[in-house]
């Protein structure tokens, strides 16, 4: 009988010693959770882990066991990296951005519920029909009946919580409420979790949101709306980027949008665009043209241009295939 997916990473995994784990940059709760997760259950058996992101872990996830094991690094170089390297929740180098492409002695293993935009990893699970990559590190230790530990469930349940809002978008299959529910009963607290991740904000934050809603704007029809942060507010407000985490909520949560964007002026210059549907557009697709990705309803990118010119890039799109669908 052949070996599942799922076995033969974990096999390959456990002939390591020492493993690098990465994932995307401006790292998620489903990015941490994910890594903390596999870290975790492969230091249980003697495997060392390594954790680098180009970011820092957002103050949001500090409370996950584990986080300060992630190292902040602009770039690695080959010999830095294990032979082995397990990539999770994202499929391209460029969102990883910590190397440009491993050398043929390095394994690379990929697990994600993105689409790859290139060929990467030598060994791969992805399912791009699943909400959160948490879902499907708990599905690879399942499979291989690792113990999951309520250190590892609070981790995998923080995943599966964030990339679904809480249980809340469009992604929230059975699978993942079924997750959230084999993640409690091995210990993950979603008390815990959910005030942590949702009610746990600097007062700051709330001042800078203040700002970003006075920015609120709508399409005439109302199925657009809108929200945007310049460098000047985070200023006043003594904020940086991870404080708008899940700002895009806002324009969303009106009645009658579709489609929500909400627009970040970076530090580096250009600006990072949030997309997000409730139902039938396919915001992945618009995020596309602009070099970003992601899933139907969630989607992201960055656009080298000035506030202003994205805003009408991006709405022009939108507005583009809200018109394809009446035609
Ligand atoms: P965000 O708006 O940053 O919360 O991103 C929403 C989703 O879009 C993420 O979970 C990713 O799946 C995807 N995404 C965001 N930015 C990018 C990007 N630059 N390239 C590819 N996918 C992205
Ligand atoms: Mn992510
Ligand atoms: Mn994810």
């Amino acid at each position: 009988m052949a070996t599942s997916p799922l076995r033969e990473i974990w096999e390959k995994l456990c002939s390591y010693k020492e493993i690098t784990i990465l994932t995307h940059k401006s790292p998620d709760g489903d990015a941490i959770g994910s890594v903390l997760a596999i870290s975790t259950a492969l230091e249980r058996i003697g495997i060392t882990t390594r954790l680098y992101n180009r970011h820092d872990v957002p103050m949001v996830y500090r409370f996950l066991p584990g986080w300060e094991k992630i190292e902040v690094v602009d770039e690695l170089n080959p010999s830095e990296l294990s032979p082995c390297i397990v990539v999770l929740d994202a499929s391209d180098f460029g969102r990883v951005s910590l190397f440009k492409k491993a050398s043929e002695e390095k394994t690379v293993v990929l697990i994600d519920h993105h689409q790859p935009r290139e060929s990467f990893g030598d060994l791969a699970f992805i399912d791009t029909s699943s909400a959160s990559t948490g879902e499907l590190v708990l599905k690879l230790l399942e499979e291989n009946r690792v113990e999951i530990t309520p250190d590892i469930a609070l981790c995998l349940y923080t995943a599966v919580f964030t990339d679904t809002g809480g249980f809340r978008y469009p992604n929230t299959s059975s699978d993942a409420l079924y997750a959230g529910y084999k993640l409690a009963s091995y210990g993950a607290d979603p008390t815990l979790v959910a005030s942590q991740v949702y009610s746990n904000y600097p007062g700051n934050r709330h001042k800078l949101l203040g700002m970003a809603l006075n920015t609120l704007g709508w399409s005439e029809d109302g199925l657009v709306a809108w929200m945007e942060v310049t460098l000047e507010m985070f200023k006043a407000t003594g904020t940086k980027a991870e404080d708008t985490e899940d700002f895009v909520d806002f324009p969303r949560s009106i009645k009658g949008v579709e489609v929500a964007l909400f627009f970040r002026e970076r530090e580096v210059g250009g600006v990072k665009v949030s997309l997000r549907s409730k139902s039938w557009m396919d915001v992945a697709s618009v995020a596309s043209l602009f070099g970003g990705g992601g899933h139907k309803n969630a989607a992201g990118c960055e656009i080298d241009s000035t506030l202003t010119e994205a805003k009408e890039m991006i709405k022009a799109e939108v507005f583009k295939a809200i018109q394809g669908r009446r035609n």
